[in-house]
This record gives structure tokens, sequence and C-alpha cells, in this order.
């Protein structure tokens, strides 16, 4: 558990407030929350709103107590999360500083105009282009980003085929509006490239869903066999992209890339604040 403890102290040192970060399964999705204690507060409060979920405590209000009032309001919770999911989120500028998530990790976008490719070490996103051109930065991160997306989706594609006894199909990038994934006919996949924003559980989940219909076309109990035979905790993945995956996507939702490029003639404009679910 994350124990990020700030304390403010008063004069004869009794702590005005003490904020803390924290976890718990609710409903099967594993949901983040700050916990703020108060002296003052005198019953516990819950609120959910763009930053997630706040719980307000008295003072000494023991762990179990906060726990069962959280899962007593579970259905309450993941709604208002799943409410706040489909609204738009907040704009986002390219520029030095700003952060995009990978994998579900933040990278730090920083302007190298003298490089020739973008390209990252783990903490930033060393951009090819100046800092005071945002197009250029938003073109070439996304470049990045596409083809990260369609290395990483064909590892996994190539990792989870064997497992269910299928052959390594041909996968292509997409940019639909209400799909993370999709399977085709003729045995190809698309995966949403911007699942590439995800961290890396869920984007396995779509991987396994989409490999397990060239087993089965529909979504029957056969086809939920074959992805519980390799993920056996697909329920609580898909449940997570669909609460919290927006999350990842963050100030990216909102971002016009109009960016077109020779290499992926399926880049189209990104509708601010629909994030995608997968077929059903
Ligand atoms: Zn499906």
């Amino acid at each position: 558990m994350l124990d990020l403890l700030r304390f403010n102290f008063m004069k004869n040192s009794v702590p005005a407030q003490a904020e803390s970060q924290h976890q718990i399964m609710l409903d099967g999705v594993s949901v983040s929350y700050t916990l703020k204690r108060s002296p003052r507060r005198r019953s516990i409060t819950l609120t959910v709103d763009e930053n997630g979920l706040r719980v307000g405590a008295p003072w000494r209000s023991p762990e179990t107590r906060i726990a069962s009032m959280l899962e007593g309001h579970a259905h309450w919770i993941t709604r208002k999360l799943a409410a706040w999911q489909a609204r738009k989120p907040l704009p986002f500028t390219w520029e030095t500083g700003a952060a995009i998530m990978v994998l579900g990790q933040p990278l730090t976008l920083l302007p190298a105009p003298a490089r020739s490719n973008t390209t990252s070490d783990g903490v930033h996103l060393h951009v090819a282009a100046q800092a005071d051109q945002p197009v250029m930065m938003a073109k070439q991160a996304t470049l990045w980003l596409r083809s990260t997306a369609l290395e990483w989706f064909g590892q996994r594609t190539a990792h989870f085929a064997p497992m269910l006894d299928v052959g390594v199909p041909d996968i292509r990038l997409s940019n639909a509006r209400t799909r993370w994934g999709s399977c085709h006919p003729a045995g190809r996949v698309h995966f949403n490239w911007r699942l590439i924003h995800m961290p890396a559980p869920l984007i396995d989940y779509v991987v396994v869903h989409e490999l397990a219909h060239l087993r089965v076309a529909n979504h029957s109990p056969r086809f939920w066999h074959c992805v519980e035979q390799v993920l056996p905790d697909h329920k609580m993945r898909r449940k997570t992209l669909r609460l919290e995956g927006h999350r990842y996507l963050g100030a990216w939702g909102a971002i016009q890339t109009d960016v077109t490029e020779a290499r992926s003639p399926d880049v189209t404009k990104w509708n601010p604040g629909v994030v995608p679910g997968l077929e059903r």
C-alpha cells in the first residue's frame, strides 16, 4: 500500500489533518483513493470527482471502519467513477515538462531539436522538435507512441498466440473511437494504438480477448472459457480498463491529433471525451 503521509502541525503539535493514498478492491476493481483524516471531522465522507475518490474521516477512525464504509458503497463509487470517465478530460498542452502515460507510467516531454528521432529513456520522452513548435511535438510524439504500440502489441500477440493455440495473426493499429480492439474475418487483429497508454496487464487483456476471437468468433461461454484459461483474472482486468482506463488517457484524450503520416494512413481525428471500450 502506498502511504504518502503529509502532516500539518498546529502550534500545540496536534496535527490539523493527514492525507494518505490507498487502494482497495471494490466490485472486483482496484480503486485508488485519497484519505484525509481530521480531528475536527465526526463522520466518514465519500467524494467522487475528476480527481477520483476522496475519503474524509475522523482522526481515530479505524481502517476497518473506513474499509467497510467503502465496501458498503462500492456500487455507488464505481458508478460515479464510471460517470466521470465519460466526461471530457482537461486540456493538454504540448510543452516541456508535460507528461504522457506510456504503459501506465508517466513520460515527461523534453524537446530535443538536435535529434533526428524521438526516443525515450524510460523517464523522459526526448521529442525531436523545437520547444515552441507544439504541432511538431505532437506529431513526433505520436509517431513514437504508434511505433512503440505496434512493437509492444506484436510482442504480446506472439507471446499469447501459442497459449491460445492460434497462429500469430497480422496486427494493425487502429484509431477507432469506440473500440480498443477488433478481430477481422481474415484473421487480422486491430488494436487501438492509444492502448499503449495503459498498464501492461490491461493491454494483455485486450490482446488475449482478440486472440480468443480467432478461436471463437462470438462472446459465448466457450469464448470466455478460452480467455479464462490464459487470464484467470480477466474479469477484473476488463472492469479496471472500463473504470480506470481513462486516467491513463487523461489529458491525452483531449488532444486534437490531426496528424497524418505516410506510414499509418488510419490516423484520424481523436474525438475528445470518448473513451473506447471493447466491442460487445
Ligand atoms: Zn470480443
